[in-house]
């Protein structure tokens, strides 16, 4: 079964061509980041637009790319939300016109399902359960996966997430939008020890996560610092390590809590090699595993809507011919996938 993915929930235009049988054929991204930089944050009007003229010709490559015609599409998935409302209805618009003059089911994805299956596009023997790290520039999650399509909240931010906090803390010290990946970039010739911020909420029992203090706490540093550019990439590196301590934290807790062994990470902020290398180092001494997408699939794409809606659809699930979308989602709401994967 050949399923066309299509990814517009945000500033990320994302197409892709995910075959049951063979796997991932094509996929192409384009991203509105240029566009949206003058502004500093994504304009939703504008992102919508921006969908509207890139979608058809990205379908257009991706299947030339896959060696397929449209003809050859047995099903048609994309993300219903949560996402912008705007930017969703044009990726949903286009799916469902073109699932019906196919004739080929079609499926909403959840975006967030998206990412968390990610790591399992790049490894299908990997299987629930497992324990997902979902940390992106909308969440920060926790998630017991006991089956595909049965996700449990463990915890998650009660402010800022994970990515947003990396912008945030990024354009405070003058970075260009959008500044999480050059916050990290910049950690890189940060000195170890140089500045130390607290690790949000580890001091009590629980999953839930806090980083809109730690912004707070990198703005005073800041402010009372000569500003100079050691400085800058100081504070980067000690602002990033207590993130990525807060996150291992919390995720060894996780793995503690559930019994699982394996922990999955997905979303943008997992393309971080700090955090990275050290849930690498946390699983190893528990024993554990850690899997990650590629860092491309770490943040929004089509491949990763692909996958998820090929799942389904193989499993017979799908959605009546309505375009609907929701800014807001409960992933916990969704149907499991029976007869599939895992
Ligand atoms: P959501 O998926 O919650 O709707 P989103 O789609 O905007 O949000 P993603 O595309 O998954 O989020 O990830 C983008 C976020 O990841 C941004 O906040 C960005 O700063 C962050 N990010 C990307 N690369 C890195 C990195 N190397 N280190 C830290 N953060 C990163
Ligand atoms: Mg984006
Ligand atoms: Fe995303």
């Amino acid at each position: 079964m050949n399923v066309l993915g299509i990814e517009t929930s945000c500033d990320e235009t994302g197409v892709a061509v995910y075959a049951t049988d063979a796997g991932l054929r094509a996929h192409a991204l384009y991203s509105q980041v240029a566009l949206h930089a003058e502004y500093g944050g994504v304009v939703p009007e504008l992102a919508s637009r921006d969908h509207v003229r890139k979608l058809l010709p990205l379908i257009r490559q991706t299947l030339g790319e896959a060696g397929l015609r449209v003809e050859d599409l047995d099903g048609v998935a994309y993300t219903a939300g949560p996402g912008l409302v705007g930017a969703l209805l044009v990726g949903a618009g286009v799916a469902r016109a073109l699932a019906w003059a196919l004739q080929v089911p079609a499926i909403g994805v959840h975006h967030m399902e998206g990412h968390l299956l990610a790591p399992l596009l790049e490894d299908p023997a990997l299987r629930p359960p497992f324990v997902a790290l979902l940390v992106s520039g909308g969440h920060t999650q926790l998630v017991a996966v006991e089956a595909i399509g049965r996700y449990r909240l463990l915890g998650e931010t009660l402010d800022d997430a994970a990515g947003e906090a990396f912008d945030k803390t990024a354009k405070l010290m003058g970075l260009p939008y959008p500044g999480g990946p050059q916050l990290a970039a910049l950690a890189e010739q940060g000195r170890p020890g140089a500045f130390r911020f607290a690790r949000p909420m580890t001091d009590r029992p629980g999953l839930d996560f806090s980083f809109s203090g730690l912004k707070t706490q990198v703005l005073l540093a800041w402010q009372g610092s000569d500003q100079g550019e050691q400085t800058r990439a100081d504070i980067a590196r000690a602002f990033e390590e207590a993130v990525v301590e807060t996150l291992a934290i919390k995720c060894e807790r996780a793995l503690e809590a559930t019994g699982h062994d394996t922990l999955i990470v997905a979303g943008g902020v997992g393309a971080n090699r700090r955090l990275r290398a050290a849930l690498e180092a946390m699983t190893a001494r528990r024993g554990a595993r850690v899997r990650f997408p590629r860092p491309a699939f770490c943040t929004d794409n089509g491949a990763m809507i692909a996958f998820a809606g090929a799942l389904r659809l193989a499993a017979g699930l799908h959605d009546d011919a309505a375009v609907r979308v929701h800014a807001r989602w409960d992933m916990a709401g969704l149907p499991e996938v029976r007869g599939g994967r895992g």
